[in-house]
Formats: C-alpha cells, sequence, structure tokens
C-alpha cells in the first residue's frame, strides 16, 4: 500500500494505557474502522499480505469481538464466506466449543454444529495476536469441526511473546509489529 499509505493507516492506531487492567497497553484500532480511507487501506493491506493466496482457502473465520469488524468485508471483497468464532453462550444451543487457558483462568470459544464442512479450508483472522491462545483455540475447534486451518491474518502482533511461534508452521501474516 506504499509507505504514506502505511503511515497514515499505522497513525489511527490508538494506544490506551492501562486497560482493561494495569500493566497492559491497549491497542485499539477502532479509529481505523471509522475512517473510510483508513479502513480501505487496512483491507488493501490484509488482502495484500494473505498468508497464503485466496485460491488456497475457502472461508474466513473471524474472533470475537474485533475479528468481526474486517473480517466479513475481508470475505466479501475476496468472494468468501465469514464463520463468526463466539465466546461461550452466545450462540443458540447447537454448537462445538473449545476452552483454553488465560493468564488468570479460562476461556471458552464455540461455533455454531455443521457451519464448518468437512475439508473446508478456513483463514482465521483477528486484531491482534498476543499469547496465541485464542487463536489457537480457534484452530482446534476448526479442526474439531472437520476443516483445516488454512492460515492466519492478523491486524497487529505483540512481539516477545511467542504468539506466532506458537502457531506452529501454520501460515501467518501480521500487518503491524508492536511490543
Ligand atoms: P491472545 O489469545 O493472548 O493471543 O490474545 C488475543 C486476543 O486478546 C485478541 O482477540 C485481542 O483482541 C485481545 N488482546 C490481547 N492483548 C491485547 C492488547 N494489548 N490490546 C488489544 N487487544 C488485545
Amino acid at each position: 500500500i506504499g509507505n504514506e499509505n502505511a503511515e497514515y493507516l499505522v497513525s489511527k492506531i490508538r494506544t490506551i494505557p492501562g486497560f482493561p487492567k494495569e500493566g497492559i497497553l491497549f491497542r485499539d484500532f477502532m479509529p481505523v474502522l471509522a475512517d473510510a480511507r483508513a479502513f480501505g487501506l487496512l483491507l488493501d493491506a490484509l488482502e495484500a499480505a494473505l498468508p497464503v493466496a485466496a485460491d488456497e482457502f475457502d472461508i474466513i473465520a473471524g474472533l470475537e469481538a474485533r475479528g468481526f469488524l474486517f473480517g466479513p468485508a475481508l470475505a466479501a471483497r475476496l468472494g468468501k464466506g465469514f464463520i463468526a468464532v463466539r465466546k461461550a453462550g452466545k450462540l443458540p444451543p447447537e454448537t462445538v466449543s473449545e476452552s483454553y487457558d488465560l493468564e488468570y483462568g479460562q476461556a471458552t470459544v464455540e461455533i455454531e454444529t455443521n457451519i464448518v464442512h468437512e475439508g473446508s479450508r478456513v483463514l482465521v483472522v483477528d486484531d491482534l495476536i498476543a499469547t496465541g491462545g485464542t487463536a489457537r483455540a480457534a484452530a482446534s475447534l476448526i479442526e474439531k469441526c472437520g476443516g483445516t486451518v488454512a492460515g492466519f491474518s492478523f491486524v497487529m502482533e505483540l512481539v516477545g511473546i511467542g504468539g506466532m511461534a506458537s502457531l506452529g508452521d501454520c501460515p501467518t501474516s501480521s500487518l503491524i509489529t508492536m511490543p
């Protein structure tokens, strides 16, 4: 997307220290979405940086909640469908779920039963990868349903905590690396 555009895109990412708790630098990309030029550039950049060619995946899965904000737009651009990977308890009864450990406690993600077709190749998207726990749980969920993860695409990557490496050999991409 070029240097000037990349700078413009990055300038729309806001950092909020101490949210949701002390010691966390919260990386907020909401201002990107609120700005027509930045939102367009975000989609251009994600498309240009896809970790696998568009014909190597069938559908995009977005992680709640911020993966829902651009995943469907990217999917529509690429002529793909979209699957929502939700936090526990949000979907009507028939779901497949996967629990994973957080720094304190556990979290569970769910998808609707039968929404991932057998053999379907899925691109997983989210705004940010930190430890990779959420992305790994989503990948297990997709595999439980008979799908395969074709790749992971993130807007931001927090460095130094091994999130990307924890995803193993699977192709990954992130647009912006942050401390
Ligand atoms: P993790 O499972 O540790 O990779 O955390 C990734 C999930 O937590 C993503 O859905 C992010 O939106 C959110 N997240 C973690 N750390 C941050 C942060 N510093 N700023 C914004 N979101 C974050």
